[in-house]
């Protein structure tokens, strides 16, 4: 088989429905969109966001506590490294291709381009249900797959972070099996680490931090107050989780949350610190009292100032997209949104801060930390908390005034800031040889 049959047979995620584009096809459209608005003499290097630099695919043995080895496919894409070593996160998911870490992987591309960080983009995935792994199996697994794609690692290199069903516990296990392998303590290969082990302050809700910011950003543009905005938000974990939050704490009601499990409701606004700790125990949201239950369709249709999605890829499509009127989407999740559904939203009068922006928060605090771990002098939370904020309303700043001046969507705006960057980077190197 081919690569690009390879790519083909493998290119949509399950819960895609068939007739949108996959995650990949998206990216693709994404560039060709922006590329009219760029500069003439960047068009020759264009081809170069088309085509990722790296790709590795592995195989993940492992022995499973039955005794019995199980088979698991792996990936590492390194998609640009223009500007910087490739950095974004590892994800876990039954549904995991090839074609989506590599869309993945452009995205970070785009995203640390747009809040100037000095990274390129890269993404990793295990096509596998970590839920079905004891502790021990999910530990071998992820040091098996670090070593498998410890050639590309390095805190020069390859930098990966959580993304979609892993965490501080998974970055500390790659750190660790990194380090063994170099004869030394690596720290700065991974961020969003346990913060004993040289992560950030403020990592964990640095992306749900920086929804929030970019969201109020889009409202004072508008003219949306804030206290008493109504927040409905898709997935309820590490980013879905921190946003809602944080909206709480800044004076908004989130009516509505979905996830794996189903979708509950309160027009008063839902206790959020109480959710965290009945899902913590129980899993899902089942049984958590005062809500009303309501289906997947209702649960878009709601009136709402905020709606955030901040699962997976692909939710917004064209039949939901009809439905939905939010003021503002705020896009917290990679990819959330289809390019058919993204122009119905702009059709129906919402504004669209779109996920390479809205949730940069995240690689923006893991920058700091992978700061903090190459010069081993780390900062207090406040410091973080507002040198975050700092760079993402100056990222909005910035592509709202492109997006007003070219009369463009935030999301044409944004790529046209992140792909000026990278491209004029990878013109300044020219060609190798
Ligand atoms: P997570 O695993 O912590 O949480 C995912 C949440 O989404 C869970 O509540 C899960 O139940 C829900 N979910 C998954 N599939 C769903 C579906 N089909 N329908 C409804 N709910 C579903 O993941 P996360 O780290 O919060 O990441 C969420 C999204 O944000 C992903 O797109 C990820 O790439 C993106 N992202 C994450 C970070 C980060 O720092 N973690 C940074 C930038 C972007």
């Amino acid at each position: 088989m081919t690569v690009a049959q390879y790519i083909q047979s493998s290119s949509i995620p399950s819960y895609l429905s068939k007739d949108n584009l996959g995650p990949w096809e998206t990216y693709l459209q994404q560039v060709e969109d922006v590329t009219p608005w760029l500069d003439k003499e960047l068009h020759p290097w264009i081809e170069t966001l088309r085509r990722p630099k790296r790709i590795l695919i592995v195989d993940v043995p492992i022995k499973l506590d039955n005794g019995t080895v199980s088979h698991y496919e792996g990936y590492r894409v390194q998609h640009n490294l223009s500007r910087g070593p490739g950095k974004g996160g590892i994800r876990y998911h039954p549904d995991v291709t090839l074609s989506e870490v590599m869309a993945l992987s452009a995205w970070m591309s785009v995203k640390n381009a747009v809040v100037n960080v000095p990274y390129g983009g890269a993404k990793g995935g295990v096509r596998v249900n970590p839920k079905q792994l004891s502790m021990g199996e999910l530990e071998r697994l992820t040091r098996r797959y670090a070593s498998e794609i410890n050639i590309l690692l390095g805190p020069d290199k390859d930098i990966p972070a959580p993304d979609v069903n892993t965490n501080e516990q998974v970055m500390a296990w790659i750190m660790d099996t990194y380090s063994m392998n170099q004869g030394r303590t690596s720290t700065g290969v991974v961020t969003g680490k346990p913060v004993s082990l040289g992560g950030s302050l403020g990592r964990h809700d640095a992306t749900g931090r920086g929804v929030f910011v970019t969201a109020r950003s889009a409202a004072n543009k508008i003219n949306i107050p804030i206290k008493d905005a109504r927040v409905v938000i898709q997935g309820f974990g590490n980013v879905g989780e921190a946003a809602a939050r944080i909206f709480v704490q800044n004076g908004a009601k989130v009516i509505a949350v979905q996830d794996e499990t189903g979708s509950i409701y309160n027009p008063n606004g839902l206790d959020v610190a109480a959710l965290r700790q009945h899902r913590a125990v129980h899993k899902s949201f089942k049984d958590f009292p005062g809500v009303e239950k309501i289906d997947n369709a209702q649960f878009w249709q709601l009136p709402c100032e905020f709606l955030i999605p901040a699962a997976v890829e692909g939710q917004i499509t064209r039949d939901n997209a009809k439905t939905i009127s939010a003021r503002v989407v705020v896009e917290g999740a990679n990819g959330p949104t289809t390019p058919e559904a993204d122009r119905i939203l702009q059709e129906r009068g919402s504004l669209i801060v779109p996920d390479v922006l809205a949730n940069a928060g995240g690689v923006t605090v893991s920058y700091f930390e992978w700061v903090q771990d190459i010069s081993s002098f780390f900062w207090s939370e406040d410091e973080i908390n507002a040198r975050l904020e700092r760079i993402m309303t100056e990222a909005f700043e910035g592509v709202w005034e492109v997006a007003q001046a070219k009369k463009l969507p935030l999301r044409t705006a944004a790529y046209v800031v992140a792909c000026k960057r990278i491209l004029a980077a990878r013109a300044l190197r020219g060609l190798y040889p």
